[in-house]
């Protein structure tokens, strides 16, 4: 898609906040900090869909380490039993015990979705996992968690492009644009 300074996503306008190259260049940094953290280990990264699928194509081509990556998304569903919700991993393809576990999420905002799969994780026993996000909120969090590796802090305002989306549309821009307030 050609760079413009403002785009329409249905029915919200939205005005460009951080170009590709800014990102480009915030991937890069957390990418070297990972390949130096991680030295002499075989990291997995568990890229959360929908929303990561371009940030972790872009940080994985910038990862100078022996390394897997499986696709995954977090869902709950109602169990049979009195404990109620179940939360699992879909799409785990690799078996995570025991590994050194990278996830990559395209934006903290709450952090509720993070201390979830943090939680389903865990139940995996892998041997450590770390937390790898494009875009953080820190004004937003509700929770206390430990984000190792984070491109970009932003403001409490809606963002689509570069993978996130408004109502299923909008991931397909190379910058991250904000929604104009007050539409
Ligand atoms: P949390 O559980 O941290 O509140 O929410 C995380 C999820 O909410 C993200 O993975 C993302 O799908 C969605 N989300 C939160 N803020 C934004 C935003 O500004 N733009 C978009 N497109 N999605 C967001």
């Amino acid at each position: 898609m050609q760079k413009q300074e403002t785009i329409q996503v249905k029915d919200k306008t939205f005005a460009i906040s951080i170009p590709e190259l800014e990102l480009k260049q915030q991937i890069k940094r957390v990418a070297d900090e990972i390949t130096r953290d991680y030295a002499g280990r075989q990291p997995v990264f568990l890229a959360v869909l929908n929303g990561s699928f371009i940030f972790a194509a872009d940080l994985l081509r910038e990862i100078d380490l022996p390394c897997e990556i499986s696709f995954v998304k977090l869902a709950s569903y109602q169990g049979t039993n009195s404990t109620g919700s179940i939360r699992e991993v879909i799409g785990l393809n690799i078996d995570i015990t025991d590994r050194p576990v990278i996830i990559v999420e395209d934006i903290v905002d709450t952090g509720l979705t993070m201390a979830h799969m943090l939680d389903t994780l865990k139940g995996h026993n892998p041997a450590s996992i770390d937390i790898c996000t494009l875009l953080l909120k820190p004004t937003k969090l509700q929770v206390k968690l430990d984000i190792r590796y984070c491109c970009k802090e932003i403001p409490d305002d809606f963002v689509v492009g570069f993978g996130l989306d408004y109502d299923g549309f909008g991931r397909n821009t190379k910058d991250i644009y904000t929604i104009i307030q007050n539409q």
